[in-house]
């Protein structure tokens, strides 16, 4: 008799990454010959910057195709601290911290909250989130604590509301500044405050810093310009988005030492080392510092006009509500009054657009919020333009009053 499936209790909870779904139906819609505008997923449309691919294939020449350390290769350690040390006041690495590379900064969230948080735990989750800060808490047989932000305040979550939503049993707190999928960037003080809120319950703070380098007006402040937040920190970084190296799957930690020894340990009993060409290419990346500025300043050039000209077709009249970002590449759009029989709104308005205007977007659902929808604005612009076009027509033309 064969045998029937039931899932273990460890992965009784899961569910498959909800903006990765929406991308496959958008992919399937394509593949059967429909003319789909996929917004849904958060990966820029640019190439890695050729200097990037000729260190990797240099590297694979020479023979970097064996197994490293497996919390990565000490240059690679070394040139991580480096860039952190230059935003820790400028000044040396950090003191008292370590760096260990994992296959994405997914892992590093993974192995991080693995790490840190079990049974009985509760870690406070900023809401809108990303969609797999939660389960990856799950997994970690903790409980995520969503703690609802101001919609009117680009989903910001204040101190108050935080420690309001704290009980003994918190050990944790995730950051996401920029956010995915607000685009709101969190100013010095308002990191600090947090920062502090967590060093004076004992808290620790994850920060999940993928975005920081694609922030528009203003820099985007990390916990490590901080200097005080740091023995309760885990700063989570990786190359996908800045470098446009999704596929490579090089993040890493910088966190203290005993934290990033575990981490290690961890990975020398899951995974092992990250990839090693992968590696090299992620080196060449944080060293040739000059290329490697231009391919940013120029990426964020073409995302903060992508930005502006959708948030100019979003302000016009009765088009949805949207959050004004400051960073990342994403635009949350308020479903609002969309009809929706079952009062999502969010995901109501996602069908519409995907079954009838050819524009995937992705469910606030996924993030917590399920009166809103995220749009990538990480895609040529004219798709943009196109796609939000749409989206306002669409919206406009389900919640107009009847004359
Ligand atoms: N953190 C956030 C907020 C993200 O949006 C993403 C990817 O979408 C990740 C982490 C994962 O990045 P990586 O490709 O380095 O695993």
């Amino acid at each position: 008799m064969p045998q029937a499936f039931v899932p273990s209790a460890n992965v009784a909870q899961l569910r498959p990454s909800a903006t990765i779904a929406t991308a496959a139906r958008a992919r399937a819609l394509k593949a059967a010959g429909r003319p789909i505008i996929d917004l849904s997923i958060g990966e820029p449309d640019f190439d890695t910057p050729d200097f990037i691919k000729a260190a990797a294939a240099r590297a694979i020449a020479g023979g970097a195709t064996k197994y490293t350390a497996p919390e990565g290769i000490m240059p690679l350690r070394e040139a991580i601290a480096a860039v952190a040390g230059a935003q820790y006041r400028g000044g040396d690495a950090p003191q008292g911290l370590d760096v260990c590379v994992s296959g994405g900064s997914k892992q590093v969230l993974f192995n991080a909250c693995f790490a840190l948080f079990g049974p009985g735990d509760e870690v406070l989750v900023p809401t809108p989130a990303w969609t797999s800060y939660l389960d990856i808490v799950m997994l970690a047989r903790a409980t995520p604590v969503p703690v609802m932000g101001d919609p009117d305040d680009g989903f910001r979550v204040s101190v108050d509301a935080l420690a309001a939503a704290a009980t003994p049993r918190t050990k944790g707190i995730i950051l996401n500044s920029p956010c995915n999928p607000t685009g709101t960037v969190l100013d010095a003080d308002e990191l600090r405050a947090i920062l502090d809120l967590a060093r004076a319950k004992g808290w620790w703070v994850i920060s999940d810093e993928i975005y920081r380098r694609i922030a528009y007006e203003r820099a985007a402040p990390g916990a490590l310009d901080l200097v005080e937040a740091r023995d309760n920190l885990v700063v989570v970084d990786g190359v996908a988005k800045a470098y446009a190296m999704t596929g490579w799957r090089i993040g890493w930690a910088v966190a203290p030492r005993a934290v990033a020894k575990t981490l290690a340990d961890l990975q020398s009993q899951t995974t092992s080392n990250p990839n090693t060409p992968a590696q090299h290419a992620a080196l060449a990346a944080l060293t040739e510092r000059d290329a490697a500025e231009e391919s940013i300043a120029a990426m964020v050039r073409a995302f903060r006009a992508r930005r502006d000209a959708a948030l100019a077709i979003l302000a016009e009249p009765g088009a949805p509500r949207v959050i004004a970002p400051g960073g990342a590449f994403y635009l949350y759009v308020d479903a609002g009054d969309f009809p929706a029989d079952d009062g999502d709104t969010g995901g109501a308005f996602c069908r519409a657009l995907l079954e009838e205007q050819d524009v995937a977007v992705v469910p606030g659902s996924a993030f917590g919020t399920p009166g809103w929808v995220r749009l990538s604005y990480a895609a040529a612009e004219h798709d943009v333009v196109t796609a939000v076009r749409r989206l306002v027509d669409t919206y406009r033309a389900a919640t107009r009053v009847p004359a």
